[in-house]
């Protein structure tokens, strides 16, 4: 039997070892690819028996392929989602003011934004974890644009994302 690209709608024949033809491969985004390479393991294709790891890192891939060919819709963002207040003093999710960190949001392809979510112990641990969006916790002190306490009065902030359009360079030099 041969075997396809498990990409949605593509029918590319693939070595069964492969989960994609090269070009949608090409798409994942490095983490999750990482991830499917760490859970594969030789011979899996024959026994027909991969991990559970391996299952989801490959539904992962998947997936992100499908959002970048516009055939899923984009993940959900915290920073919309979550009701809470938006600013650097209280948890987004559940208002508390204590023992707080900052979370910056990624794109579709894990690429960082100038997003940052404020969440408490508590609901970081329920919500990060299991979030298909990547999520990266600030150091203590660690700059993030939109979510300083310089930012408080700027005219670019809205929320905690910073809007300032020349922004873009800054955020590379961030995460150098
Ligand atoms: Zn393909
Ligand atoms: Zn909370």
């Amino acid at each position: 039997m041969s075997n396809t690209c498990h990409a949605k709608n593509c029918s590319t024949v693939v070595l069964p070892r492969f989960l994609m033809c090269s070009r949608h491969w090409a798409m994942v985004p490095p983490l999750i690819q990482a991830r499917v390479y760490k859970h594969y393991r030789p011979g899996q294709e024959r026994d027909k028996n991969p991990s559970t790891a391996y299952l989801a890192a490959a539904r992962e891939a998947i997936d992100a392929v499908a959002r970048k060919e516009g055939l899923l819709p984009p993940m959900e963002r915290l920073s919309e989602t979550l009701t809470g207040p938006r600013d650097l003093y209280h948890c987004q999710s559940c208002s508390t003011t204590e023992d707080l960190s900052r979370w910056q949001e990624h794109d579709e392809f894990d690429k960082p934004e100038a997003v940052c979510v404020v969440l408490c112990k508590g609901c970081d641990e329920k919500l990060i974890e299991k979030h298909p969006r990547l999520y990266r916790r600030l150091a203590l002190n660690e700059p993030a644009p939109g979510a300083m306490a310089i930012c408080a009065d700027c005219r670019h902030r809205d929320g905690n994302r910073c809007c300032n359009p020349g922004l873009r360079g800054l955020i590379k030099v961030n995460n150098l």
